[in-house]
């Protein structure tokens, strides 16, 4: 088989652990497989290179920021490198360009676009482990990008699906993918199985056990993916196409996203086009909107209210004054801001064919006293926006509300 193989930061914290991945990636070898691995930079390495960038500049979308960023995925190829070959195994180290992950040129957040795996190919051909650095990339001019923050597990995932892999194994420090963060309720229960289309859901809406990108690569390309633990070698999650079965489960799991801003722009002309002229200066500076909810009109004036990523809610109100200053005011007067919100969501394909999910979700945070400010849903999922200061009530009251603290076939049916 082949195998690729992902280390996550605490996987690769410490020397000691190095020689731990070194262990793995030689048994799996061993077996008879060939081997590529994927590191990422050693735990709290990359928030350290953003302080220190933090102290001189502002804008993480810059070419420089991601030059500093991507060597602590240096450091770690070679360090799990040297580890192999201290335990008698063969390995080649490559950094991002040396693999040619080819990306585009959104520094701090590029796409992967191409990558060659001959290099690779040819590190298997000499009974060598390549050991490969996650979250960087090169694009078409040769500048350094990165992939976001969790984008090694993306690295991941492009490496198996260039390979044609017959799994690529994600190592984390927990033992799979739970109902909901096991570091904030401790009943969450380990999910054995899990379609493509859920886990996107979860991810995108805050379980950051797999980057997004991730699992639509794994989705686009049948690249199966077992989340599993460095430290023990139980059998963790497999990320796989909807199964049957998986219908009969309503609700899958719960999630939190904290960074979040929500905006309300007031008394706007409740008329064609503005809609659109609001948005577009947004889009047009590369600031995603998520839920949009506008008021229902009173004497021809509406409000509107949208959400975005918290590190962008500045540069939003920004772009509304400078671009929109007739809508928003010259001094944004009529835009109201809130950074202290958080979204609540839960999601489960079983939802597609099950009613009354979203009057069991209100009923719960209702009776916790929490107060809904937005809410959207999609066929899948349903997402809350309620203050950040509940959002761990929260969690945990959808959770055992749910009863996602049970096996599945102990959850009553709604
Ligand atoms: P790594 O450094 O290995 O990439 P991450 O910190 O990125 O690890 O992701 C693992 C963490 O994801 C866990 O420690 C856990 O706190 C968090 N997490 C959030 N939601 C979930 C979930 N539903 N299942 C498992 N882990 C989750
Ligand atoms: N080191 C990067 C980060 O901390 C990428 C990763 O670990 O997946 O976000
Ligand atoms: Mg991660």
């Amino acid at each position: 088989m082949l195998i690729v193989q992902k280390y996550g930061g605490t996987s690769v914290g410490s020397i000691d652990r190095m020689m731990n991945v070194a262990r793995r990636c030689l048994a799996s070898q061993r077996e008879g497989n060939d081997v590529a691995v994927v590191v990422s930079a050693m735990s709290g390495e990359t928030n350290r290179l953003l302080k220190l960038v933090a102290e001189i500049h502002d804008d993480p979308n810059d070419r420089e920021v991601d030059v500093i960023v991507s060597t602590g995925e240096q450091i770690s190829v070679g360090l799990v490198a040297l580890a192999i070959r201290k335990l008698g195994g063969k390995a080649r180290s490559f950094l991002g360009h040396q693999v040619k992950i080819q990306t585009d040129s959104a520094f701090a957040r590029a796409r992967i676009v191409s990558i060659d795996a001959e290099p690779v190919k040819a590190c298997f051909a000499a009974g060598e482990i390549a050991v490969i650095a996650g979250f960087q990339g090169v694009d078409e001019r040769g500048n350094i990008t990165t992939l976001g923050r969790g984008g090694s597990d993306t690295t991941g995932v492009a490496i198996a699906a260039a390979l044609g892999a017959d799994v690529c194994e994600i190592y984390t420090d927990v033992d799979g993918v739970y109902t909901t963060d096991p570091n904030i309720v401790p009943s969450a229960r380990k999910i054995e199985r899990i379609s493509y289309e859920e886990m996107l859901e979860l991810a995108s809406l805050g379980a950051k056990v797999l980057q997004i990108r991730s699992v639509e690569l794994g989705m686009k390309f049948g690249v199966p993916i077992h989340v599993r633990s460095s430290f023990s070698d139980a059998t963790g999650t497999w990320v796989v196409p909807e199964e049957r079965e998986m219908e009969k489960v309503v609700v899958s799991g719960v999630t939190v996203a904290r960074d979040e801003a929500k905006i309300t722009v007031e008394d706007l002309p409740d008329s064609p086009g503005i809609a659109a002229r609001l948005f577009a200066p947004l889009s047009d500076g590369g600031v995603v909107v998520d839920m949009i909810i506008q008021n229902s009109s009173t004497d021809g004036s509406t409000d509107m209210t949208f959400t975005v990523p918290s590190g962008d809610r500045k540069r939003a109100c920004e772009i509304l004054k400078r671009e929109v200053a007739d809508l928003v005011g010259k001094d944004g007067e009529r835009i109201i801001f809130d950074d202290e919100i958080c979204k609540v969501s839960v999601v489960g394909v079983g939802m597609r064919s099950h009613a009354g999910v979203a009057k069991r979700m209100f009923t719960l945070l209702a009776a916790e006293g929490i107060n809904i400010q937005l809410i959207s849903t999609s066929e899948i999922k349903i997402s809350c926006v309620v203050a950040k200061k509940y959002s761990e009530l929260a969690l945990r009251a959808l959770h055992d509300g749910f009863a996602l603290d049970r096996p599945p076939s102990e959850r009553a049916s709604l």
